[in-house]
C-alpha cells in the first residue's frame, strides 16, 4: 500500500512528512476564530482482500506502534435496548474499552507511531480532557514525553489520568479553544510534534479504524452510524474509514452517518444551516464536545454534504436522561458524549427505518466524569445503621 496527504480544500498532494500539518496554499490566510482550512488527509493507493488486517491500511508500519491494546473494541448486542426499542440491528460500538477509557486512543496510537518513526521524542496537545489522558497513556507506553493544555472544564477524573501517565499539563485558565491556540504556539516555539485534533492529519486517520472494525465485525458496513460531534474530527474519521473500504472495493456505499451535538454547542449544526461558522461561547454537560471553533468543521461538512449525512441537536437534558436509560438498559455506562449519540438516535428513531442496521458510537467510560453522571441519579441521602431502618 502507498500513502500521501492530499489536501482536503484543493486536493493538492503532498508527500507524508511530520512538519508538514495544514496545506500550506490553503492555511495561509487562516483566522483564528474559524475552522482549520486546508486539513490534511491520508490517501492510501492499492488493494487488500476481504480479510485484511488494519496496520495494513494505516500509514505507518506496525513496528512502530507501543505495546498498548488499542481498538479492536467489544460492539454490543444490546438486547435489552433492542427490545424496548423495536430495534433489532442496533448495536454499540464500546469504545470506552480502550486501554485509556477513550475513543481518542485511535488517533493518540498513531500520532505516536508517526512521531516514533521519525525519531521525534516529544509530542504536545491540546485538549478538553480526553484526547490528553489519551495522548499521556499511550505515549507513557511509547516512551515519549507528552505535554498537555487543558481548559478549566476538564474534569478531575482526566486531569488525574493524565498526571498519573505521567504527562506535564498546564491549565488554561479559558476555554479549549484558547488551550488549542496556546498548544499551537507552544509547538512552533518548542519543536516536537504537535497532535491537536484535525491539525496532525493522522489524527483523522487514526480514528477511521472504528469503521474498519465495524466491517469486519459486521462482516459488513452498518447502514448508520451515530457520533456525537465536538470538532468534527471523529466525525471525518469515521467518513474516511468508510471511504477508504469503499475505495477498496469492500463496500457498495458509505452509510449514513448522523452527527449528534448539543444544543449550546451547535457550531456545525449552525454552520449547516447559514453557510458559515460563527464562534460563539458554547456549554454543555458533555465537556467532550465542547467547542466553540469546531477546529474541523470546514471538512466535517463537507463530507455531511458530499455523503448526504445529517446533523442534529440533542439538550443536556437529553443528554443526562440518554445517560441514565444506557447504563440502566445495557450495563453499558458510556460519558455523557458517548451519551449524545445515543440521545440524537432516541430523537431521530421515528424517522428511522427499524430493519436498518445502526450503530452508536458510545466515545468513552462514564467513569471519567462521575459529577455530570450524578445529574441523571438520585444519591442516598441517609445512612443506616440497621436492617430495622428500612424494613
Ligand atoms: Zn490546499
Amino acid at each position: 500500500m502507498e500513502f500521501c496527504y492530499r489536501c482536503s480544500l484543493c486536493s493538492k498532494a503532498f508527500n507524508i512528512e511530520p512538519d508538514l500539518t495544514l496545506c500550506p496554499d490553503c492555511s495561509r490566510n487562516q483566522q483564528r476564530d474559524q475552522p482549520l482550512h486546508g486539513v490534511l488527509e491520508v490517501e492510501l493507493r492499492g488493494s487488500v482482500g476481504k480479510k485484511f488486517e488494519i496496520f495494513e491500511l494505516l500509514p505507518v508500519e506496525a513496528e512502530y506502534f507501543p505495546s498498548i491494546p488499542v481498538g479492536d473494541t467489544p460492539l454490543w448486542d444490546a438486547e435489552n435496548l433492542r427490545k424496548q426499542l423495536g430495534f433489532k440491528r442496533l448495536w454499540i460500538k464500546d469504545d470506552g474499552a480502550n486501554p485509556t477509557s477513550s475513543f481518542k486512543d485511535r488517533a493518540s496510537y498513531l500520532v505516536s507511531a508517526f512521531a516514533k518513526k521519525f525519531d521525534i521524542q516529544s509530542i504536545a496537545l491540546a485538549s478538553t480532557g480526553n484526547a490528553g489522558s489519551s495522548m499521556a497513556g499511550i505515549g507513557a507506553a511509547a516512551g515519549q514525553e507528552i505535554t498537555l493544555f487543558l481548559p478549566k472544564t476538564a474534569p478531575v477524573a482526566k486531569l488525574v489520568q493524565a498526571l498519573q501517565y505521567g504527562a506535564k499539563v498546564y491549565r488554561v485558565d479559558g476555554s479549549y479553544d484558547l488551550a488549542y491556540d496556546i498548544s499551537l504556539e507552544y509547538s512552533r516555539k518548542k519543536g516536537g510534534m504537535n497532535r491537536n485534533t484535525a491539525y496532525n492529519p493522522m489524527t483523522i486517520e487514526g480514528k477511521k479504524t472504528v469503521s474498519l472494525e465495524l466491517y469486519q465485525q459486521l462482516g459488513q458496513a452498518p447502514d448508520v452510524v451515530f457520533v456525537s460531534v465536538g470538532d468534527g474530527c471523529i466525525l471525518s474519521g469515521v467518513y474516511k474509514g468508510f471511504r477508504d473500504l469503499h475505495q477498496l472495493g469492500l463496500i457498495s456505499a458509505i452509510p449514513k452517518i448522523i452527527g449528534v451535538q448539543a444544543e449550546h454547542s451547535d457550531a456545525l449544526c449552525r454552520a449547516q444551516a447559514s453557510g458559515k461558522f460563527t464562534a460563539i461561547p458554547t456549554s454543555t454537560v458533555a465537556d467532550s464536545i465542547c467547542v466553540d471553533v469546531p477546529r474541523n468543521g470546514l471538512h466535517a461538512l463537507s463530507q455531511i454534504k458530499k455523503f448526504k449525512g445529517e446533523m442534529l441537536t440533542v439538550t443536556d437534558a437529553e443528554i443526562i436522561a440518554a445517560q441514565r436509560q444506557l447504563s440502566a438498559t445495557t450495563g453499558l455506562f458510556t460519558e455523557p458524549a458517548g451519551a449524545a449519540a445515543f440521545a440524537g438516535f432516541l430523537k431521530a428513531a421515528p424517522t428511522l427505518d427499524r430493519q436498518a442496521s445502526i450503530v452508536l458510537l458510545a466515545t468513552g467510560n462514564g467513569l471519567k466524569d462521575s459529577t455530570t453522571a450524578q445529574l441523571g441519579i438520585k444519591m442516598p441521602e441517609t445512612f443506616i445503621t440497621s436492617v430495622d431502618d428500612i424494613l
